[in-house]
């Protein structure tokens, strides 16, 4: 099976942008969740630990367990706790499931201040600190997500002064049930549309690894892919002019040319509509289908580079590099680039 390999250095230069733009490493709590965006759950947790990051944010319980000893606390986004664990901080996403968490599990409330996806009301606050303090559990957290904070309109405005006004009446409820929770409303871009930070930390996913794309007039951090896909030759022919390759002999040789067939297949996270339409990044052609498990190139190299930016992939595709990066197989291999 093809291999994915890992750069370290560029996962800390693009550590070392977040941290300068938002002036605190501290800040930092990175996203971790559908094993890590496709790069490797615990390899990416242990070298965000190795850099000093002390928060983490995942899906699932189970994918905080899997990365429990690298960090210092560890907010689980969609779940219910089946173990007790005093890392683990659970978000609550409406009122109807607070009475899932058993009595003095950590949670934060999610707010819904526009995305209508997940999140609480506006006009439930009250009655979930009410509830949160009945069902006997630690609010540590108060927060929210934005919609559309990589495109240019004035959504991240109103969606950040929103949940900036909460604050106070937030402050005020909290001192009367005596928590002191913290304040988070960002993802990847929403860092990079603020000039500063004034929350208490910020929830980065796709900045971390080097693939975030905000619309092209808003200013882009530089930031450098992490990951790249590389595949092993299987086999190697050359297909004669007018001869066709693969299911349903969709590319036709215009003259006679070599080609090999690689590793990787849409079984492993290579998306079928790139068929016949993707050049890599040394601009090999991808030739004819895509196939389950391997797809053909215009190449005879023993190792190939199929991409090494998931968004160049993604446009091939139609589709958005978090998707191309979500999807890659958890069984390939994964590996740091020695560099
Ligand atoms: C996935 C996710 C993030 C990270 O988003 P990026 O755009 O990858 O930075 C942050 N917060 C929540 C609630 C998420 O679900």
């Amino acid at each position: 099976m093809g291999t994915l390999k890992l750069s370290r250095q560029a996962l800390i230069h693009n550590l070392d942008i977040i941290a300068h733009h938002i002036g605190d490493r501290d800040k930092i709590a990175v996203v971790l969740k559908d094993n890590a965006y496709g790069h490797g759950a615990t390899l990416i947790a242990g070298a965000c630990r190795e850099y000093g990051i002390g928060h983490a944010v995942v899906r699932l319980e189970r994918e905080a367990l899997e990365i429990e000893e690298f960090f210092e606390d560890i907010l689980i986004l969609a779940d219910v706790p089946t173990c007790t664990n005093p890392k683990f901080q659970y978000v609550i996403n409406s009122l109807d499931t607070i009475n899932k968490f058993p009595a003095t599990t950590k949670v934060e409330l999610k707010i819904d201040t526009g995305m209508h996806r997940n999140g609480i009301g506006i006009d439930e606050i009250e009655k979930a600190f009410e509830m949160m303090s009945a069902q006997q559990l630690e609010c540590i957290g108060v927060m929210s997500h934005l919609r559309s904070a990589d495109t240019l309109s004035s959504e991240y405005f109103w969606q950040r002064h929103t949940f900036d006004g909460l604050k106070p009446r937030v402050e005020a409820l909290s001192q009367q049930y005596g928590w002191t929770p913290r304040f988070h409303l960002s993802n990847s871009a929403g860092v990079f549309r603020a000039a500063h930070c004034d929350d208490d930390i910020v929830r980065v996913g796709i900045a971390l690894y080097g693939c975030l794309e905000m619309d092209i007039s808003l200013q882009q951090p530089f930031l450098k892919p992490v990951l790249s896909l590389w595949g092993d030759k299987i086999s190697t022919r050359v297909l004669k002019k007018g001869e066709r390759v693969g299911y349903n002999g969709i590319y036709t040789a215009m003259c006679d040319e070599i080609i090999s067939t690689y590793d990787m297949g849409y079984a492993n996270g290579l998306d079928r509509l790139a068929s016949n339409r993707y050049s890599t990044p040394q601009a090999v052609e991808l030739r004819g289908r895509i196939s389950m498990d391997s797809a053909a190139f215009s190449s005879d190299l023993d190792e190939l580079l199929i991409f090494n930016d998931a968004n160049k992939y993604a446009k091939a595709v139609g589709t958005i590099g978090y998707e191309i990066l979500a999807c890659l197989d958890k069984d390939l291999k994964r590996e740091w680039i020695i560099e």
